[in-house]
């Protein structure tokens, strides 16, 4: 563009352009030339030009002598006009004068004859280069008259040159060596002149070939990391695919998404999610090698792909990716730790795009964050299928929250000791527009990896507080449990959440009750802890639901001070009769009371399961043998009836 542009002001004003001072100091250079060659003529007339002082001669007193001092005066004049603004007047003057000087001079010193003659091809070369078109043609028509007239001149001898003017002998020779020398010398300037255009030419060019080598990287990389971005791998992955032979390799794609990235930034700063994100595409890099490439897909979103022999360990190389994320990032703040869920698409054509694999491997990638995040996941049919599947509940669910087709349903939870409904469990209800009948235990761990688990989940919480206001204000005081998920519990506003629906229904902390997954306990985020703790002092409830099924970190328990255990359906279901159950029970209870917390036996159906747990010293029991959960204005009926243990508060229905 630049060159272009360049090109094109040239092209307006012609090489010679007025307000340049390269020009301008060329042309003072030249000028002076001028001057020292009408000099040295003049000087070779006075030493060497015996005429000059011939009495004999009409013209004693030579005109060309004087010719040439007017010449030098209007040089002198035209020099001191230089680098105004006005150098093409000054350049076609100078001409002008110049070639009317030398058609006289080479007329009066013998025509065609004279060494004077010389100087007429400087001229042209001259008014070529630097002079306007008009001002070209001018003076190149002047001159060709002027010879043309001293030709037919000298064949006609119409106007003969004063006798004895034509110059011989030493002052001949020196005339000739002034206006060569004269002539070598502004070859020599304006190529310089020239010489410098190109060199400048070609900066320009090696500029603009910079340019365009920055602006395709820019285009192809990633600004941040350094790696490719989304088009420049679909390039690179053309490139890539022209080397593999499908027959003994495939082509495989690890789509790579970091497990709680936003908290590190939540946590700490942009700049350390911005650190970590260039020494995780360093070590993605340092993996591939050169066999393949990196690509920053988007935000925590990295892809690495790379052609592998058959038999070639797929499965092993992700292992070695998650290690090597997983190793301590140390960034300006502090070392960060972060795992990553990795989905693998494993192509046997060139047929599918970049683009085309990447989709399927970030299906996998997605089966692996709902199997736990830090995983992996190959891509196959039925993921596909799955994925689908998943994706239209996520978008009906969408549109079920907008549209108010969600119900939040409670359950009470009984105390053992007294028979009486103590608390109540908040439990999401899909009944309006759920053809297929998908239940929160199918649907939630599906939107889990969605935005949606937090609309929705603040949803039912605000939901759940609303209801035991009004059982507050129905006079019955009773506490509420929200189920909350860990995804709700990585976003740093969660607390505050929780704190304004506290205060929009003006309950005190205490009847709040947060059930966490035992994947909130494990997780090594800082910010799940650091909210958790925070509402704990808040004084929140905490409970542990479905314990029993996962791995809970029993220090955990202590270090956040959990005050209830809820044990899982698994350990209670036909507690009666299976002796391995009772024996466990008891010594979670006994636990349990020893670190100062209540336990809760979920998912008691029979009453014969509620004696057993109820003489294990648990404290409270949940389960269809008392109800199911039920609307808020149902669940006001219940808190009326006493709970009696024999006798259901509500029909067993199925949730
Ligand atoms: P959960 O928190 O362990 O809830 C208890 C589940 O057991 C409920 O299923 C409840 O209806 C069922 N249940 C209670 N008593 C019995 C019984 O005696 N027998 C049997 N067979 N089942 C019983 P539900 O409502 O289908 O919820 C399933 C899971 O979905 C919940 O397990 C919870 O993890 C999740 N969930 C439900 N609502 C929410 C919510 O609002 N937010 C979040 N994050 N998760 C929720
Ligand atoms: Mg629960
Ligand atoms: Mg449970």
């Amino acid at each position: 563009m630049l060159v272009l542009r360049n090109m094109q002001t040239r092209e307006k004003s012609g090489l010679f352009q007025e307000d340049n001072k390269i020009f301008s100091d060329r042309f003072r250079q030249f000028f002076i030339g001028t001057i020292i060659a009408a000099i040295g003529g003049i000087l070779n007339l006075i030493l060497f030009g015996d005429q000059l002082f011939d009495s004999h001669n009409l013209l004693y007193f030579r005109l060309d002598f004087i010719a040439f001092i007017i010449g030098i005066v209007i040089t002198a004049v035209l020099y001191s006009r230089l680098g105004q603004g006005q150098d093409n007047k000054v350049m076609t003057s100078f001409l002008w004068a110049w070639a009317i000087i030398m058609a006289f001079t080479t007329w009066f010193e013998g025509g065609l004859h004279s060494t004077l003659l010389l100087s007429f091809p400087i001229l042209f070369i001259f008014a070529a280069l630097f002079a306007r078109k008009l001002a070209f043609l001018s003076i190149c028509s002047f001159l060709s008259v002027v010879i043309i007239f001293m030709g037919v001149n000298h064949i006609y001898g119409w106007f003969p040159p004063p006798d004895g003017m034509l110059i011989e002998g030493v002052p001949r020779l020196i005339s000739a060596l002034v206006l060569s020398t004269l002539a070598g010398y502004i070859c020599w300037i304006f190529g310089g002149l020239l010489r410098n255009s190109f060199d400048e030419l070609k900066l320009e060019n090696k500029r603009v070939l910079e340019s365009q080598d920055t602006i395709r990287k820019l285009a192809n990389c990633d600004a941040l990391t350094g790696s490719l971005n989304r088009m420049g791998s679909e390039s690179a992955y053309q490139d890539l695919l022209k080397g593999v032979d499908f027959k003994n390799e495939s082509f495989v794609i690890y789509f790579i998404d970091l497990d709680n990235f936003k908290s590190i930034n939540d946590l700490f700063d942009h700049h350390a999610g911005d650190q970590l994100l260039i020494t995780i595409s360093k070590r993605l890099a340092e993996l591939v090698f050169n066999k393949g490439f990196v690509c920053r897909f988007g935000g925590d979103e990295f892809v690495l792909a790379l052609p592998v022999q058959h038999g070639f360990d797929i499965e092993g190389f992700a292992v070695d990716i998650m290690k090597s994320l997983r190793k301590p990032h140390f960034t300006l703040v502090t070392e960060a730790k972060i795992t990553a869920s990795i989905g693998i698409m494993v192509a046997n054509d060139g047929l599918l795009s970049f683009s085309d694999l990447c989709k399927k491997a970030d299906m996998a990638m997605y089966q692996a964050k709902q199997a736990g995040k830090n995983n992996y996941h190959l891509y196959s049919d039925k993921l596909h299928r799955e994925y689908m599947r998943n994706l239209t509940i996520v978008s009906s669910l969408e549109s079920a929250l907008s549209n108010n087709l969600l119900d939040v349903y409670f359950q009470p939870k009984i105390n053992l000791q007294t028979n009486e409904i103590d608390s109540a469990e908040a439990l999401i209800r899909w009944n309006r527009g759920n053809d297929n009948g998908i239940g929160p235990g199918e649907f939630i761990p599906i939107i889990e990896s969605t935005e949606l688990i937090h609309s929705i989940g603040s949803w039912v919480l605000s939901e759940a507080c609303r209801a035991c206001k009004a059982w507050r204000e129905s006079g019955k005081v009773i506490k509420v449990a929200v189920n909350v998920s860990a995804l709700q519990l990585t976003r740093s506003g969660f607390y505050q959440i929780v704190v304004d629906a506290l205060e929009e229904n003006d309950l005190p902390p205490g009847l709040l009750e947060i059930e966490l997954t035992e994947y909130s306990l494990i997780t090594e985020e800082p910010l799940v802890k650091k909210q958790l703790a925070a509402l704990k002092k808040l004084g929140v409830v905490l409970a542990i639901d479905d314990f029993g099924t996962g791995y809970s970190n029993i220090a955990y328990l202590t270090q956040l001070k959990i005050d209830v255990l809820k044990l899982d359906r698994g350990l209670i279901t036909q507690i009666d009769q299976l002796k391995d159950r009772r024996v466990v029970v008891n010594a979670v209870v006994k636990m349990a009371k020893e670190l100062d917390m209540k336990v809760v036996a979920e998912g008691i159906e029979t009453d014969a399961e509620r004696e057993v747990i109820a003489s294990l010293d648990c404290d409270y029991g949940q389960g269809y043998l008392w109800s199911t959960a039920v609307p808020s204005l149902e669940f006001i009926d219940l808190i009326s009836k006493k709970a009696d243990p024999t006798i259901a508060l509500a029909k067993p229905v199925p949730a």
